[in-house]
């Protein structure tokens, strides 16, 4: 089985269907670790084609806060003007569906799939240390996570914890093998970027194979800024899609 792991799509359309289409046939199946709203401006479009495509999903604490399941009083004031817009347009039955989706971790065949990390959904997890400690934690030997949108996965073995980096700036794919110990992998965000990289990020996991593929595509940024601007999301969220930070 070939899965395609999605993750922090944060309504953005014109990045996940880049996506989409730079993925195609390589894949037999998707997963996605959370966060399909906040931030961007197509929730509905994102989780319509969520509903019809996405074999599983994890909830994240951006799906959680447009349907009132998360406080708010934590989002910063942007995250929840956008949480606060997510809401208000959403349609009835993709308000359900998000409200319905499940807490992390899920497991599918040999893979678990979490949002934050396997303790807690709502974790940042962004150093060594944190995985070799969240390591005995694990239920399977390789765990996908998201919510840094920060592409890149910590290989832990025998106390030891190596960092596999994502692609340079110039190269689309980088592949490597998994090996013996456990792995806590971030396929980087599809619809906002945060490793200075502004191209969408995804991956192809060839679970048989023990093959895995970080890969990254341009996509046209300014029409989804433009969209942002137009619904009268703060500016900044326009902005940071060109940096990717
Ligand atoms: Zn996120």
């Amino acid at each position: 089985m070939r899965y395609l792991i999605l993750s922090d799509i944060h309504s953005n359309w014109e990045a996940l269907e880049a996506v989409l289409e730079d993925a195609r046939g390589a894949y037999d199946e998707i997963l996605c670790c959370g966060d399909l709203v906040g931030y961007g401006a197509d929730p509905n479009r994102v989780v319509e084609w969520t509903r019809r495509n996405v074999r599983v999903v994890v909830r994240g604490n951006h799906d959680k806060a447009a349907v009132g399941l998360e406080d708010l009083e934590w989002f910063n004031p942007v995250a929840r003007s956008a949480a606060l817009w997510t809401e208000q347009n959403l349609t009835a039955e993709n308000h359900s569906y998000l409200r319905s989706l499940p807490k992390g971790p899920l497991l599918v065949g040999d893979l678990e799939l979490v949002h934050g990390t396997p303790l807690d959904e709502d974790d940042y997890l962004m150093s060594a240390l944190a995985a070799a400690e969240l390591a005995g934690y694990l239920e399977k030997s390789v765990c996908f996570f998201g919510h840094t949108h920060v592409q890149g996965s910590y290989h832990i073995n025998r106390g030891t914890v190596e960092w596999i980096e994502k692609p340079e700036a110039e190269a689309p794919r980088q592949a490597f093998e998994l090996n013996e110990g456990a792995y806590l992998i971030n396929p980087g965000s599809v619809g906002q970027p945060r490793d200075g990289d502004a191209r969408a990020a995804y991956m192809i996991c060839a679970a048989g194979e023990r093959r895995l593929e970080y890969r990254r595509v341009a996509y046209p940024v300014e029409i989804a800024q433009a969209k942002i601007l137009r619904a009268g999301l703060p500016g900044v969220l326009a902005e940071r899609l060109a940096w990717g930070s």
